[in-house]
C-alpha cells in the first residue's frame, strides 16, 4: 500500500497499455454523449507520461508532479485538467504520506473541487468515489471496478459535455468513468502495491 517511484511508474505503464489498447472504445463511448475524443486525448497524454517517467524522477512527489503536469499539458479536453488535478493533489499529499489510499483520497477531493461534480453526476468522480474506499480497506477487486463503471450507464449526466443531452445521456457508460476504471485495473496489476 506504500507508493514509491518504482510502483508509480509500473502503475502508469500498465495504465498506458490499457488506454492504448482501448483508445477506440473510449472514443466510441464519447461519441453518443460527447465529442468522440476521450480515447485519443488520453492516449496522447499517457504516451507522454510513460515517456516522461523514463527520466526516473528523484522522489515520489517529483514523479507525481510530472505525471500531473504532463496530463494537464497534453491530454486536453475536460479530462486532462481533471486527471491532472487529481495527480497534483496526490503530489501535494505525498509530502506527508506515501500511503496509496490516502493519496488517492486527496486526488479524489481535488477532482471534485476542480470539476464541481458529485457522485451520481455521471462523471469519473463516480468511479473514484466508489473505488478509493475499496483501496483504503484493501479490498479492491475487478468486480467492484466493473460494477462502478457500469453503474454510470443509467445515470443522467449533470456535468461536462454529456450534461447538454439531459435525459438522453442515459443508457451510455460515461467515457471518463471507463478510463478511470482502467486506472484502477492498472493498480490491481501493479505487483507489490495492493
Ligand atoms: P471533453 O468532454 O472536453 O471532450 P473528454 O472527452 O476528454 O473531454 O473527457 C470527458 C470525461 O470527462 C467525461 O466522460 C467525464 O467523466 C469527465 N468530466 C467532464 N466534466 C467533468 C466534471 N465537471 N467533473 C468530473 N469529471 C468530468
Ligand atoms: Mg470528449
Amino acid at each position: 500500500m506504500t507508493l514509491i517511484v518504482d510502483t508509480l511508474t509500473q502503475w502508469m505503464n500498465n495504465f498506458t497499455a490499457k488506454i492504448e489498447l482501448n483508445q477506440q472504445l473510449l472514443s466510441d463511448l464519447d461519441t453518443p454523449i460527447g465529442d468522440g475524443d476521450h480515447g485519443f486525448n488520453m492516449n496522447r497524454g499517457m504516451q507522454a507520461v510513460t515517456q516522461k517517467l523514463t527520466e526516473k524522477p528523484a522522489s515520489l512527489t517529483a514523479a507525481l508532479k510530472q505525471v500531473a503536469m504532463t496530463l494537464i499539458s497534453t491530454v486536453g479536453g475536460a479530462s486532462g485538467p481533471l486527471y491532472g488535478t487529481a495527480f497534483l493533489e496526490m503530489a501535494k499529499k505525498s509530502d506527508t504520506t506515501n500511503d496509496l489510499g490516502e493519496l488517492l483520497e486527496a486526488g479524489l477531493a481535488g477532482l471534485e473541487k476542480r470539476g464541481g461534480a458529485k457522485p451520481g453526476d455521471k462523471t469519473m468522480v463516480d468511479v473514484w468515489a466508489a473505488l478509493v474506499p475499496a483501496v483504503k480497506s484493501h479490498d479492491l477487486t475487478e468486480d467492484k471496478i466493473t460494477a462502478a463503471v457500469e453503474a454510470t450507464k443509467d445515470l443522467v449526466a449533470k456535468k461536462g459535455r454529456a450534461s447538454y443531452l439531459g435525459e438522453r445521456s442515459k443508457g451510455h457508460v460515461d467515457p471518463g468513468s471507463q478510463s478511470s476504471g482502467y486506472l484502477f485495473e492498472a493498480l490491481l496489476e501493479t505487483k507489490g502495491l495492493l
